[in-house]
């Protein structure tokens, strides 16, 4: 298994980064230069994060040619009306000229703007801000009302997803539609018990590979891609050691009967959070 894939656009993204969000300026620093040293090539930023400076810091002190690096950062609620002026924002923060992702953080279907967000998008892309553009937290409907109003699809759909909420019926809805499903909070924020049970620390016993590594390489086998956060070092370097075993189909299906439809975080349908 390769360490990335190809976009519908034809850019390559890591299958694996990691996921900076609820760490500091401070502490991304450390982490960022962790991961870089234990070969991540992708972080995952956010304006809401409030971290963007952080991630630029770590990326100056730690000297990463920019063109081995895969930045994304995602455009907030309350600037859906303000594309251009947000990106530029989150660039000066993270010191770089361009996004290898830019994200509309969550549809917000009650403000009717995530549209002319995505027109604005694409237009950030078309001026080289931006490689790559994808949305997050979006359904089918959201994603199909900008095809059908821009005839551009959307690379990325970053979502919820961890063995107790699989999500299975949008991820197989992006796979049909070319989309690549990145799977935020992929280790269910901390496991939620899942590393306790016994069908996972088996695998884990057998492969001799901690149940985080066994989550993280069941989303990898059902070509999700994942962005694990930690800011401990021995986690960070855990997390990424996942592309030197193979689970059986067996393996696969007890983690895929995990499945609780149990959300962690906000329904995109009615998540408006605008602070
Ligand atoms: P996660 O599932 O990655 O879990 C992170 C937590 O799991 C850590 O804080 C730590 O407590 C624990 N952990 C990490 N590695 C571990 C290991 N090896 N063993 C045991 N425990 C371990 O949760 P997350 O941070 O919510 O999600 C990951 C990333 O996804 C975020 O940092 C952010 O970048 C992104 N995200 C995006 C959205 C969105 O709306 N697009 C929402 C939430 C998160």
């Amino acid at each position: 298994m390769t360490n990335s894939i190809k976009m519908l656009d034809g850019n390559s993204i890591p299958k694996l980064g990691l996921g900076v969000w609820q760490a500091s300026n401070e502490q991304v620093v450390e982490a960022i230069s962790t991961a870089l040293d234990a070969g991540y090539r992708l972080i995952d930023t956010a304006s809401v994060y409030a971290n963007e400076s952080g991630v630029g810091e770590a990326l100056r002190v730690n000297k990463v040619a920019r063109e081995d690096i895969f930045v994304t950062s995602k455009l907030w609620n309350s600037d859906q009306n303000n594309v251009q002026q947000a990106l530029e924002d989150s660039l000066s923060r993270l010191q770089l000229d361009y996004l290898d992702c830019y994200l509309i953080h969550w549809p917000v279907p009650s403000l009717g703007q995530y549209s002319k967000a995505w027109e604005e998008l694409i237009k950030a892309q078309q001026n080289g801000l931006v490689k790559s553009i994808g949305v997050s937290n979006f359904l089918p409907e959201h994603i199909e009302t900008l095809i059908q109003q821009t005839g551009v699809t959307p690379v990325i759909n970053q979502i919820e997803k961890h063995p107790l909420f699989q999500q299975k019926t949008l991820s197989d809805w992006c796979a049909k539609h070319n989309i690549l499903v990145q799977a935020w909070s992929p280790l269910a924020q901390g496991g939620q018990g899942i590393f306790e049970q016994q069908q996972v620390t088996s695998i884990a016993n057998k492969y001799q590979k901690s149940p985080a590594q066994v989550v993280l390489r069941w989303h990898l086998q059902r070509n999700t891609l994942v962005i694990p956060k930690s800011i401990t070092a021995s986690r960070i370097i855990e997390n990424i050691q996942v592309f030197d075993f193979e689970l059986t189909a067996a393996e696969l299906k007890t983690i895929d009967d995990l499945n609780k439809d149990q959300r962690l975080g906000p329904d995109p349908l009615d998540f408006v959070g605008l602070d």
